[in-house]
């Protein structure tokens, strides 16, 4: 198995500044007091620990000491703090990332904007809605839903997750497929930029003059600055929604089945895949009905009901063409709710059949599905390690968990391994290494098997524009800290690199 380790380009590396050589002392805990109040300052070691880790619990640091301010000036207050003492911050909104995004950084603070939780203005006539960070994701739908509006990127962990962690990660959901992940919902952002300043990006109408620094900052998982103020693009309910279960003897059957609905010229809903192991699993939590079967699809049609019931009629046809034996559409409101619920809680569902597992997150092109899933197969059976696979088909986002019982010698190294070696599959397939969960502290070592040098210096500079002193989430994405102003250099391979005993990264 090879090594991962760090080559760096040209000379020998420059070392790279510690983000921050000085702790929070006490002096500095009474000023972020009086900034945010007693309620407002969480330094006891029992209370940090509930900060220590997000979603990916295999990593864990803790904080100096975690900030719960309640306003943007509060949070501009902070981070004028961090910026003069050169304290690095992790902002952090329900912790439910997958990546570690939120993990916090060794002798810096966390900024939860957790009380930051108002929708401030609902607007619908210009389809918009206008909220803190903290707001669930959910919330906003249910908002607006008696009005005919939803918001439509839908996270499965929508009813916790907040709006800013879902700006900073561009979360997906089912329902991207057909409407767009987070980028294509946030028209405005107010930001506070690491040196405490507050910038406008994007604004109420569609476009703007200018970079698009909208676009930059979604996704940016919290290294460009602290999201305050959101500005969504909410969308009319659909007059008709139905849903299909068709069920196939593989997954890879299924995948024909996904390529073939796309290729045909129809633009679903949504186009999600569960294995056997995941309907196993959905089963004993949900009790959702799904049909026992190897490749599960659930392909929703909305729009125009004539619309939906011709292009139904079509979907119908080519999953039975492609192998489905089973076909059902759901009757009611309630059984498509249970159908969802099925879906939506399968990641925690897996808990049931398996004492750990790895969440992984890749994207391949669609039509690389059936070849995909073989492989994904064909690796898990040689690993002796078995993976359930729950994912956005439509998309191609896979999300394949990896099960294991870490009380086993080794199966957590061959876990690992096992789920590295599927993000390189997507790699090799043409696709990317995170469709929705983000880079985080998990997969930045990653970074630099899909990317070029000159790709990661743009990216690099860009990130050194918003913040040049590194203090916004300096440990993540990148795979090693760099100073700003740093020129890599010409590339010139490590002799253990080229005799295939490690890699760069
Ligand atoms: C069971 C389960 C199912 C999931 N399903 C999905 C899914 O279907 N699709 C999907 O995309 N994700 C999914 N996730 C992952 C996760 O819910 C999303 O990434 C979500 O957007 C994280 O939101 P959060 O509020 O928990 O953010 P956190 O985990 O707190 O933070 C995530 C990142 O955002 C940054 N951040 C937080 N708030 C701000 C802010 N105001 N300004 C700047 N940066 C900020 C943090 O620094 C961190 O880098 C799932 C997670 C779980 C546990």
């Amino acid at each position: 198995m090879k090594h991962y380790a760090a080559f760096w380009v040209g000379a020998a590396p420059r070392k790279a500044a510690e983000p921050n050589q000085k702790l929070v002392d006490a002096r500095l805990l009474q000023e972020f007091r009086a900034i945010c109040g007693d309620s407002g300052l969480i330094t006891s070691q029992e209370e940090l620990k509930t900060y220590e880790c997000d979603g990916l619990t295999n990593f864990r640091v803790l904080p100096q000491a975690v900030l719960l301010p309640g306003s943007t000036e509060q949070v501009q207050a902070i981070v004028r703090v961090c910026h003069r003492e050169r304290i690095p911050f992790v902002a952090r909104g329900s912790g439910t990332g997958l990546s570690g995004g939120a993990l916090p950084v060794k002798d810096g603070v966390v900024i939860s904007l957790a009380r930051m939780n108002r929708i401030l203005e609902v607007d619908l006539l210009n389809a918009q809605v206008v909220v803190e960070p903290g707001v669930f994701n959910l919330e906003v739908t249910e908002r607006v839903a008696s009005h005919g509006f939803f918001y439509a990127p839908d996270p499965s962990s929508q009813s916790v997750c907040s709006i800013g962690g879902n700006v900073a990660e561009n979360s997906g959901g089912a329902h991207c497929l057909k409407y767009g992940f987070t980028t294509t919902h946030v028209l405005g952002l107010e930001v506070v930029l690491p040196d405490g300043s507050l910038a406008h990006m994007g604004g109420r109408t569609l476009d703007t003059p200018g970079y698009d620094l909208t676009g930059v900052f979604v996704g940016s998982e919290g290294t460009l600055g602290i999201a305050t103020k959101i500005t969504l693009r909410i969308v009319k309910r659909p007059e008709c929604v139905q849903t299909l279960l068709a069920a196939f003897g593989s997954t890879s059957e299924a995948g024909v089945a996904v390529s073939d609905i796309i290729a045909a010229g129809m633009l679903p809903a949504a186009i999600e895949m569960m294995d056997n192991l995941a309907i196993e699993a959905a089963e004993a939590a949900v009790h959702a009905n799904y049909p026992d079967c190897g490749g599960l699809l659930l392909v929703e049609l909305d729009g125009p009901t004539a619309e939906v019931e011709a292009l139904m009629q079509q979907v119908d046809e080519i999953c039975r063409r492609c192998g489905a034996g089973e076909i059902r559409v759901a009757q009611t409101e309630a059984e498509r709710a249970v159908v969802w619920k099925g879906r939506k809680s399968a990641f925690a569902a897996v808990g049931r059949i398996s004492p750990n597992y790895i969440v992984q997150d890749g994207v391949i092109p669609r039509t690389a599905l059936p070849r995909i899933m073989t492989e994904i197969e064909r690796l898990s059976t040689q690993a002796g390690i078995r993976v359930a696979n729950v994912f956005h088909a439509g998309d191609g986002n896979l999300h394949p968990l990896v099960l294991y019982d870490r009380r086993i010698e080794g199966q957590e190294h061959a876990a690992e391994a096992l789920a590295n070696r599927i993000l390189e599959l997507c790699i090799e397939a043409g696709g990317s290494i995170t469709g929705e969960h983000g880079v985080g502290e998990e997969k930045k070592m990653m970074m630099s098997k899909m990317y070029a040098e000159p790709d990661l210096e743009t990216m690099h500079r860009v990130r050194c524009a918003f913040d040049p002193e590194q203090i916004s989430n300096p440990t993540k994405v990148f795979p090693r800290t760099r100073l700003c102003g740093e020129k890599p250099g010409e590339y010139r391979p490590h002799p253990l690199e080229t005799a295939g005993i490690a890699e760069r990264f």
